[in-house]
């Protein structure tokens, strides 16, 4: 379905990447409230065309571990793109467990993510022919009724990668070892380089910082991922079942890496698939977000300013 801008009235920013800024906006037809990422669009008229009809795909797609996509519209250099709003995604959520409530996210939360994840790359690719392309925490969402959903590949990621190809690319701290050598090619992707995406976000998931030092240029942060070992997660506060999941996301090579079929058989996503936790996960999202304090709001802010600074 096609948007109107004059459909949507704006109720203030939610987040902001390096690329643009997400809103929380009032569809006003329905009253629904959206959430409307504005990215500046350098494509042409024709790929405009295509990649909304890329979007209807999406739009009809039902995979209750995808964030609900309802349309977009180009508007002046920008793009629009309607989603479903979530509470919260979990770049901030972890910063919440770990710098501000000193605590950890417990095994069963890390697994319902790991979980839904899996599942979301797996229904992109077998049923829309789709890599995620920049699986981190900041793109898998969670609400207080315990649903987690994969969020920004398709229309978004392709808005980022012309907008990345007319500077130098960069700012992709997620990026497979194997990517980074070629990294202006978009060709001969592998679902694999979105599972070591997925295991560096499971590291920092469960430990509560990002496995590489962060403050070096990119240049060195990427020589750090080619030439050193993979990271490990070695903490034993997760069973491991846990560790060696994550670990195995973090093969190096990507011949040796899995892919999800074979993920999806790994014990740690098996067992997460017959617990009934639903509730469980639930309350553990409110409880958190109810405890949010204040000055975690404040970080939120000054990360997104740095993560500007940064790209
Ligand atoms: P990035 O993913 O790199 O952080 P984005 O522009 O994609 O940048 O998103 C900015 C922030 O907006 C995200 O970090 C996330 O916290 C928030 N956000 C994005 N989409 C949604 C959504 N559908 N519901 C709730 N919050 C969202
Ligand atoms: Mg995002």
């Amino acid at each position: 379905r096609q948007f109107s801008v004059d459909d949507l009235e704006d109720l203030g920013e939610i987040g902001r990447g390096a690329f643009g800024a997400v809103n929380r906006m009032r569809y006003t037809p329905t009253g629904v409230v959206l959430a409307v990422k504005r990215i500046r669009s350098t494509v042409d008229e024709r790929q405009q065309k295509n990649m909304l009809l890329e979007l209807n795909v999406v739009v009809n797609c039902q995979c209750e571990f995808i964030a609900r996509s309802y349309g977009a519209l180009f508007k002046e250099g920008d793009c629009w793109i309607c989603m479903e709003l979530m509470d919260t995604s979990l770049d901030k959520f972890y910063r919440i467990v770990y710098h501000h409530l000193h605590e950890a996210i417990p095994e069963v939360v890390i697994a319902r993510i790991a979980l839904a994840t899996v599942s979301a790359l797996d229904y992109l690719k077998e049923k829309l022919g789709m890599m995620h392309r920049d699986v981190k925490p900041s793109n898998i969402l969670a609400d207080r009724r315990g649903r987690v959903k994969l969020c920004d590949f398709g229309i978004a990621g392709k808005l980022v990668d012309s907008i990345a190809k007319t500077r130098d690319a960069g700012c992709r701290p997620y990026m497979a070892p194997e990517r980074i050598d070629h990294q202006r090619m978009t060709e001969g992707y592998d679902v694999r380089s979105d599972v070591w995406s997925l295991g560096i976000s499971l590291y920092e998931l469960c430990t509560g910082r990002f496995p590489y030092r962060q403050w070096g240029t990119m240049f060195e942060q990427l020589e750090q991922v080619v030439k050193s070992d993979p990271p490990r997660l070695t903490d034993i506060r997760y069973s491991e079942e846990a560790r060696s999941f994550a670990n195995l996301c973090l093969t190096k090579d990507v011949k040796k890496r899995p892919k999800y079929r074979q993920l999806l058989q790994h014990p740690f996503l098996l067992e997460s698939a017959a617990l009934d936790a639903d509730a469980d996960i639930a309350a553990y999202f409110c409880s958190v977000l109810n405890r949010t304090p204040e000055e975690a709001q404040l970080a939120d802010l000054l990360g997104a300013v740095h993560k500007v600074i940064l790209c």
